[in-house]
């Protein structure tokens, strides 16, 4: 096979090219399920956090973790949002 990284042709079995030392046997590489939940509920920036932890060895992984942390972000800010949207509405209706 060869060497995603530099293209070098190395062994099957490899795990490390020789050549410019990236490793090559693709440690499990798929979206983590637990870490894109606490993402999503309660930690927008665990997911940034591991998409740059993630982005070289598990890229998979580190751009469904970064995906998470958007959604996330946007959907607690349209969240927010709309509560603050109905708060003033309620406050407007009091009066
Ligand atoms: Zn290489």
């Amino acid at each position: 096979m060869n060497c995603p990284h530099c293209g070098e042709l190395i062994a099957e079995q490899a795990e490390i090219c020789p050549k410019c030392g990236v490793r090559v046997k693709s440690i499990e590489d798929k979206p983590s399920i637990p870490v894109n939940l606490i993402t999503f509920c309660c930690i927008p920036i665990l997911g940034i956090i591991m998409f740059f932890v993630w982005k070289d060895d598990k890229p998979k992984a580190a751009k469904w973790a970064l995906i998470w942390a958007i959604i996330s972000i946007v959907f607690w800010f349209i969240i927010s949002f709309l509560f603050g949207l109905l708060a003033a509405i309620l406050e407007a209706a009091a009066y």
